[in-house]
């Protein structure tokens, strides 16, 4: 059972969907895919209990490298804050051939 009926923030209606929820710990990622409740109105996302006990062991496991129960996704990027502009500049450029 879910603690919420309703949506906490903006008491909007909640359904139950399939969420990415990605998390971080130390310097590495993990996606997970789990149950949460979604606000049709505003997006908010609830978690179960044990969901949120399972995200902090997750954290927890990739701040101490603990990964042997991890399957590797692909690497991780990272741009920093101008290069989004760059890269857009660059799109424009490809795309006009
Ligand atoms: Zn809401």
């Amino acid at each position: 059972m879910m603690p919420f009926e309703k949506c906490p923030v903006c008491g909007g209606e909640l359904e139950e969907k399939k969420v990415e929820k990605l998390l971080r710990g130390g310097s590495h990622i993990a996606v997970l895919r789990v149950h949460a409740e979604v606000c049709l109105h505003c997006g908010e996302r609830l978690y179960a209990e044990d969901t949120v006990r399972f995200f902090e062991q997750i954290r927890n496991k990739l701040r101490r490298q603990e990964l042997s129960d991890f399957q590797p996704m692909g690497q991780s990027f990272t741009l920093d804050e101008n290069s989004p502009n760059k890269a857009n500049e660059a799109d424009v450029r490809t795309s006009r051939g």
